[in-house]
């Protein structure tokens, strides 16, 4: 198909560039993998998106998308695997498909290390996010498990809402700035749980138990919680376009807040950028900042 803005990821971050195209006049063409919604369909109850105070992510994403389609928005269901330069714009190659576009947005988004041993309670008492989740565990006691900067932060956040904060780590040395760590050592509600890994979860009447096994033959233990925060780090899902878009050394995708990479006509938005901050409310407002800047620059190359 041809169109003027091809988005690469429906998820909250595509979605929302896709709106912004077609209410400037601009055909879109949003091509998805997987799901439509992207990442917050696992969630089953976001309750920091302004304008809802408790809703569904399946739900969210899902009134996202008819708003879209209502605009004329396309959709393909397909991988994106390359993006080549052509004349007028660029081909998008796809596993099963090929497009041509004038300009392009990428919103792969990113994937959450996950742990075997608890992913049948994800969205249960399994979260990958403490600013999404924490709230939900006020008062109460939950673990981290990780070691690098993420994991300490979130473990940081999470005691100043909770009761205690288990910190899991399967070593003893920690891949986190100094000064947080320095944050970790002076706060009391947070107690370290060293060279332990989490074998197995399991349900009880009051929570999860956390089996945790000693990876230096000591003893193992088990630790009762209501929630666990998973923080073992993220994959961003930008590879494919890395010798065009220019990637940082975690693999996302090197942009400032006005979304522009290093090559003209491609942009990018949401949790695929270099970026502080990886939320909705982030995704939806770099959706806006990629899905105008791609119109200006198809109504420049116009003129
Ligand atoms: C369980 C969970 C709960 C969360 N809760 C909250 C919350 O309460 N509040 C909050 O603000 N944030 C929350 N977040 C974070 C939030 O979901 C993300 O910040 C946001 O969804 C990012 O949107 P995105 O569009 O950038 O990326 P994603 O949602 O990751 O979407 C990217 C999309 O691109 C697709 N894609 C990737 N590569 C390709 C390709 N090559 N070709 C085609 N398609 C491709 C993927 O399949 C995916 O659908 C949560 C995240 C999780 C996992």
């Amino acid at each position: 198909m041809n169109c003027d803005v091809a988005i690469i990821g429906a998820g909250i971050a595509g979605m929302t560039a896709a709106i912004y195209a077609a209410r400037a006049g601009k055909s879109v063409l949003l091509i998805e993998k997987e799901t439509v919604g992207g990442q917050i369909t696992l969630s089953p109850r976001v309750e920091n998106y302004p304008g809802f105070g408790e809703i569904s992510g399946l739900d969210l994403s899902d009134k996202i998308f008819a708003q879209a389609l209502n605009l004329g928005v396309g959709l393909e269901v397909d991988e994106v695997k390359k993006i080549e330069k052509t004349e007028g714009g660029f081909r998008l190659v796809c596993g099963y498909s090929s497009h041509e576009a004038k300009a392009v947005v990428i919103a792969t988004g990113l994937k959450h290390r996950r742990l075997e041993a608890a992913a049948r309670f994800e969205g249960e008492g399994v979260s990958y996010c403490a600013v999404c989740d924490g709230m939900f565990y006020k008062g109460k006691t939950v673990a981290v498990v990780g070691g690098g900067n993420t994991a300490v932060s979130e473990a940081l956040y999470l005691a100043d809402i909770c009761e205690k904060v288990y910190l899991i780590h399967r070593r003893t040395g920690y891949r986190a700035e100094k000064a947080v760590m320095d944050r970790l050592y002076a706060n009391a509600k947070i107690e370290r749980l060293e060279n332990k890994v989490i074998g197995s979860m399991e349900d009880t009447d009051g929570g999860k138990l956390l089996h945790l096994n000693d990876t230096q033959g000591g003893e193992d233990a088990s630790v009762a919680v209501a929630g666990l925060f998973v923080a073992l780090g993220h994959i961003p899902q930008a590879d494919a376009f890395g010798e065009l878009v220019g990637l940082d050394e975690a693999g996302f995708i090197k942009a400032g807040e006005d979304c522009l990479t290093r090559t003209p006509g491609i942009f990018c938005a949401g949790d695929c950028r270099e970026k502080a901050v990886r939320q909705l409310t982030t995704a939806a407002s770099d959706g806006a900042s990629a899905g105008l800047a791609a119109c200006r620059y198809i109504d420049d190359m116009r003129e």
